[in-house]
């Protein structure tokens, strides 16, 4: 890298556009945000690390600049929140040439864009080793209106949108050396934050818990059932399959532990009183987004997986744990 941080953070204001709730953006000490009347600020944090979260070498700046922005975005859409504004900070190792930082950049701001945020700051700093990327993303949700991880009750029905194991299946294939499909390698390089629907679920009062899929279905339920003081049933012969993902499994049935525990699909996992069926179906349409009916809130604080024959399923895999020594 030859740019300095001054004139790397001199390109990024430039590039930086405000928003109406921006009083004061990238070049002070702070920046100041005008939280509306009547509303809550949420904010969420998160770490990227090369290595660890990617690597470079399968991975395109461009595209990890827009992953970066989107699996944040993914947060405040799992509050049911409206995304507001976004804090970049960098760890650049000196390999990392211009061409590749503004690669990253121009990834960022085309997410930034299409999410509607504007960036409010951030740090930028050389790193000795690997790049290191750290995103804080902040949105708005009208006061009270925030759906946690912890409302579900006995008798919710567990919905998921989208499909399911997309991304893992990509990371499968790249590290068995294969070729991705352009499906495939969009849902795992470009996912989309489902902001609309998590907005809609939070301002009709459809969603009794709420989280995104980031570390696979059943790490992640697991998480929204201790925070519910809950067990469920899952069908598995109910998780929504891309087209793909089946073509996949019919070759190799293993892959179906993807689905239920491979992590970054950065779908939405929700709970719902039974009296909302029509209207999620609805909803389902009216966003042109799949909601698919997995299983059921029941009492206890396991997960189990039955299918409507009465079978149970147990899944090879389980959920990624950054601490977790057998993983090793
Ligand atoms: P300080 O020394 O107070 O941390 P900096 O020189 O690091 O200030 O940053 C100056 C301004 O540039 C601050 O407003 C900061 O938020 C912003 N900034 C620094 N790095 C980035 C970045 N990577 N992305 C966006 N804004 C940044
Ligand atoms: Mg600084």
């Amino acid at each position: 890298m030859k740019i300095g941080e001054f004139e790397l953070i001199d390109k990024i204001r430039r590039q930086a556009r405000d928003g109406a709730e921006l009083l004061l953006g990238i070049g002070d000490d702070c920046s100041v945000i005008e939280v509306p009347v009547g509303y809550d600020l949420l904010t969420s944090t998160d770490l990227l690390l090369e290595d660890i979260h990617f690597r470079l070498d399968w991975t395109h700046l461009h595209s990890l600049g827009v992953k970066t922005v989107a699996v944040n975005v993914s947060d405040i859409a799992a509050m049911g929140g409206r995304p507001l504004c976004l804090y970049l900070s960098l760890g650049l190792p000196a390999s990392l040439s211009d061409e590749q930082v503004e690669q990253f950049l121009s990834g960022v701001f085309e997410s930034l864009r299409s999410y509607n945020l504007f960036l409010a700051g951030g740090d930028t700093c050389r790193s000795n080793g690997s790049l290191m990327i750290s995103v804080t993303v902040q949105g708005l949700c009208l006061k009270g209106q925030q759906v946690t991880r912890a409302g579900a009750v006995v008798g919710d029905d567990i919905w998921v949108s989208g499909t399911l194991g997309d991304s893992a299946l990509a990371l499968d294939l790249l590290q068995s050396g294969q070729p991705l499909s352009a499906f495939i390698a969009e849902r795992h390089f470009r996912p989309e934050a489902r902001v609309a629907l998590g907005q809609q679920l939070a301002t009709e009062g459809l969603a009794t818990a709420m989280l995104d899929l980031s570390d696979g279905l059943s790490g992640d339920l697991n998480h929204l059932l201790r925070s519910s003081a809950v067990g469920a049933c899952v069908d598995p012969e109910r998780l929504p399959l891309s087209a793909e993902f089946k073509v996949a499994l019919q070759e190799n049935q293993t892959l179906f532990d993807l689905a239920l525990s491979g992590g970054e699909d950065y779908e939405l996992l929700f709970t719902a009183n039974v009296q909302s069926r029509v209207r999620l179906e609805k909803l389902s349409e009216e966003l042109l987004l799949p909601l698919h009916r997995i299983g059921e809130i029941q009492s206890g604080s396991d997960l189990q997986f039955c299918t409507t024959g009465g079978r149970t399923y147990r899944p090879l895999l389980k959920a990624f744990d950054h601490f977790d020594s057998t993983d090793q």
